[in-house]
């Protein structure tokens, strides 16, 4: 493991930044990308991270924006050599009923939490095939499980994610390439923070644990699946939820 190059798409957000400090810590070399427009915001971030003792990079790339999954791609092999591990963690959400949905909506929630998944992952597979080594963690939600209302998009492309997950783990698992899927429940970030308290309150008293999660028991899950030592473990999606949504 020791020195792989992983790329944390949204490695800027709540969930991301925990699961930079947690690979960095292990000793993976962490880039996160932010949207280019936020450059200076991210330059903050990693400081910020550097004070905590943290060494991680950061690159510009929109994920709903091929070209630019392209061009950052290219500069970031170039400079750092083959990413290795990749979680795809960009995602954001436009919630409204679905009568009242405008197609705007829809296709940006699915842009970023879907199509931004295919315009990464397809810039380093055939690479990680070559090599006969690769790591692919997608973070859907437990809203891809379950449906949620107000989320008829986020739901959607989530489950999508849930296919396309398990897909492509056929297509890699003799190439030594995993891909799984981390399903979280309700996690202290910005994204829930937006939430009307009442609705919030009344989602975490349907949580067994009785709390939101943190973002490090997310990235102690992901940091799990990178893992050299998971190369069994594809296909698979890992609820990390409280115990709000129960299945095998
Ligand atoms: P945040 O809003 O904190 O983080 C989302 C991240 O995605 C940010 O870094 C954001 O960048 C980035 N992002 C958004 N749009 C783009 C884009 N077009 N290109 C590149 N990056 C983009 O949310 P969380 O950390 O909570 O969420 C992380 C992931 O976990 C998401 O996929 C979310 O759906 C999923 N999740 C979250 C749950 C929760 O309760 N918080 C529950 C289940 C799943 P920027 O900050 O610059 O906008």
């Amino acid at each position: 493991m020791a020195g792989r190059l992983a790329l944390v798409t949204g490695g800027n957000g709540g969930i991301g930044t925990a699961v930079c400090r947690e690979l960095a810590a292990q000793g993976y070399r962490v880039v996160a990308t932010c949207i280019d427009a936020r450059a200076e915001d991210a330059a903050g971030w990693q400081a910020r991270l550097r004070e905590e003792g943290y060494s991680v990079g950061y690159i510009e790339c929109d994920v709903t924006d091929i070209t630019a999954c392209e061009r950052a791609a290219a500069e970031l092999e170039r400079e750092h050599g083959p990413v290795e591990v990749l979680v795809n963690l960009a995602g954001i959400t436009r919630d409204k009923f679905f009568h009242k949905m405008g197609a705007e909506d829809w296709e940006s929630v699915l842009d970023v939490n879907l199509r931004g998944v295919f315009n990464v992952t397809r810039q380093f597979v055939a690479g990680m095939r070559e090599r006969r080594f690769g790591r692919i963690v997608n973070i859907s939600s437990v809203n891809g499980q379950s449906g949620q209302l107000g989320q008829t998009n986020y739901s959607a492309a989530k489950a999508g994610m849930h296919g396309f997950t398990m897909a492509l783990a056929k297509e890699g698992a003799s190439k030594g390439v995993t891909v799984n899927t981390v399903s979280p429940g309700y996690v202290d970030t910005s994204m829930t923070a937006e939430m009307p308290d009442e609705t919030l309150e009344r989602i975490v008293s349907q949580v067994p644990v009785g709390r939101l999660a943190r973002p490090e028991e997310i990235a102690r899950v992901i940091a799990f699946l990178v893992a050299d030592e998971s190369a069994y473990i594809t296909g698979a999606n890992i609820p990390v939820n409280g115990g709000l949504f129960c299945s095998f």
